[in-house]
């Protein structure tokens, strides 16, 4: 069963002093001139799901300037159930509330997974492989607690190891003492994102087949220590073969940390492992980094968000919540007729608009349409 986000308040929140909005259980159309504060509702939707922000702002950002702190609350209903999410920003330090309860991110994570669409995704074809790899993470950590663990287990280890790296007195004995944990710690994050992505891989190359169907779409996950044998286990059902992956992979990264110790004392840095792998985009099996035309990039994040959709219906079995910021704008009208066909399905939606020109009769019919700041 469902679960629908209902009810948003912010209190000295970035532009807003206070903002109720009651959102509807299908889709919510914001509209307003440019700086009106569409995009901070959305991101404020985005905090009080995911635990996290695309902006990736510190907590006094959040603060409307020349206040002290800052709430937001959204109100979540479903499964019979109602639960309260709230961030709270005190003295520059935030922190998260479930039904009053004090939490971290990880308790507002989850019950109701986010998936943003905004112009900045589109960064996710052109950009570095920091920029996929984020994206496949920032999902999974919504999608699985032990995902979201791993995520940050791994990236502490990496932290610490690259700080004894840049020491003086780092010898490669020193450094050997590291490598289990971070090998370890590292093959198990490998293993959940291979599995995330072939999930995701089968819905994104439906979804841009698609949107243009004469073209062949695909993703792979490329890691940094190489090609795993047993790669195809990790979607598996039986636990020995994952197991029998996580231990591939953990002795092939011990071993290239063993082969380019030298190599990563001179660097100060930690050259292989889950930080350093890419996540291959194609178009007709040309790398979309450099082949992908303006149009082939947006359709290839349309299909990787579409696919994040399904998947959350896989796992959670229902829908996430679908925050799209600006988008409209940044699609041709085939995409666009594309996109709004696919958030007809059983999706809650929250969409930005300066012009409501970009939607259908049919659509508006059935939106609730609500004007965000001074209007004209
Ligand atoms: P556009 O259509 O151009 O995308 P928008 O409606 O999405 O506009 P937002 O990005 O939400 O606009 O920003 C609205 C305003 O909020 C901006 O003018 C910004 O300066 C302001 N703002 C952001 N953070 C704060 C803050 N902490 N205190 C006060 N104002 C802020
Ligand atoms: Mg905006």
């Amino acid at each position: 069963m469902a679960i629908f986000a209902r009810d948003l308040s912010v209190r000295s929140y970035r532009n807003f002093e206070r903002y109720d909005l009651a959102l509807d259980e299908g889709v919510t159309v914001l509209v307003g001139r440019n700086a009106q504060g569409k995009t901070n509702l959305v991101e404020a939707l985005q905090l009080l799901t995911a635990g996290q922000s695309f902006r990736k702002p510190s907590p006094a950002e959040l603060v409307q300037t020349g206040e002290e702190g800052c709430s937001l609350s959204l109100r979540l209903e479903g499964d019979g159930r109602v639960l309260d999410h709230e961030l709270v920003v005190a003295s520059a330090r935030r922190s998260f509330r479930r039904n009053g309860k004090k939490c971290t991110a990880s308790g507002v994570r989850g019950a109701l997974p986010s998936v943003l669409f905004c112009p900045d995704d589109l960064d996710m074809v052109k950009r570095s492989a920091s920029v996929r790899r984020g994206a496949l993470d920032s999902f999974g950590m919504q999608m699985s607690e032990r995902y979201a663990q791993l995520v940050s287990a791994y990236e502490r280890t990496v932290e610490q190891r690259n700080n004894l790296l840049k020491e003086r007195f780092c010898t490669r004995d020193l450094l050997a003492a590291w490598n289990e944990s971070i090998a370890s710690t590292g093959a198990s994050l490998l293993v959940h994102r291979l599995a995330l992505l072939a999930r995701i891989r089968a819905h994104f190359v439906r979804a841009y087949a698609s949107i243009a169907p004469h073209e062949v779409a695909d993703m792979a996950y490329q890691p940094s220590i190489g090609d795993l044998e047993h790669a195809g286990a990790a979607t598996s059902a039986d636990e020995a073969a994952r197991a029998a992956l996580r231990l591939e992979a953990q002795e092939r990264f011990l071993a290239c940390l063993e082969e380019r110790a030298d190599e990563e004392l001179r660097r100060g840095l930690t050259l292989s492992g889950p930080h350093r792998d890419e996540i291959l985009l194609t178009v007709d099996g040309r790398d979309a980094r450099h082949f992908a035309s303006q149009g082939q990039q947006r359709s290839l994040v349309l299909a990787w968000k579409v696919a994040e959709v399904e998947v959350t219906r896989d796992i959670l079995g229902r829908p996430p919540l679908l925050l799209l910021d600006d988008v409209m704008s940044e699609l041709d009208a085939h995409r666009r007729e594309a996109f709004l066909g696919f958030i007809a399905g059983e999706v809650q939606t929250v969409i930005t608009t300066t012009n409501l020109g970009y939607f259908s009769d049919e659509i508006l019919s059935r939106a609730k349409v609500v004007r965000v700041g001074d209007g004209d």
